[in-house]
């Protein structure tokens, strides 16, 4: 069995800002990040597509210990979104001070890019992730 969709593609395509699902064309739901498999009925069947990255903030969790090696980017805030199309994505939430979190940003509106992350000890080198920002 192939990937419709492998994470290298869809890694290369975060690094242009351009977020890339898998629709279903057995149910139509959306999968992001990209599966085997559609996420709702596991159909194979599946074609690419440009996601918006529009969506609303679920939940976040700021954190204040940093990954190995990476000190400098302390304190960050790992927010989960719904996006627009339906699937749910973890990314770092950026351009708004961590400090300054407050449960009565749930729901807000947020916007995805895509920004490179330094590689660490137990990655393969630089990766791209999604980052959300808050729409005024
Ligand atoms: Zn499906």
């Amino acid at each position: 069995m192939d990937y419709k969709l492998p994470f290298k593609e869809y890694n290369k395509a975060l690094r242009k800002n351009k977020l890339l699902g898998l629709k279903c064309n057995d149910c139509g739901s959306i999968t992001c990040p990209p599966k085997m498999a559609c996420q709702e009925c596991q159909g194979l069947d599946l074609e690419i597509v440009e996601l918006t990255g529009q969506g609303k903030l679920l939940s976040f969790s700021t954190h204040y210990i940093a990954p190995l090696g990476r000190d400098n980017e302390i304190p960050y805030t790992v927010a989960l979104v719904e996006l627009d199309e339906g699937p749910w994505l973890l990314g770092n939430l950026i351009d708004i001070n961590p400090r300054k979190m407050d449960m009565g940003l749930i729901g807000q509106k947020v916007t995805t890019a895509g920004r490179v992350f330094p590689g660490d000890t137990y990655s393969d080198g630089p990766i791209a992730r999604p980052v959300f920002s808050l729409v005024e």
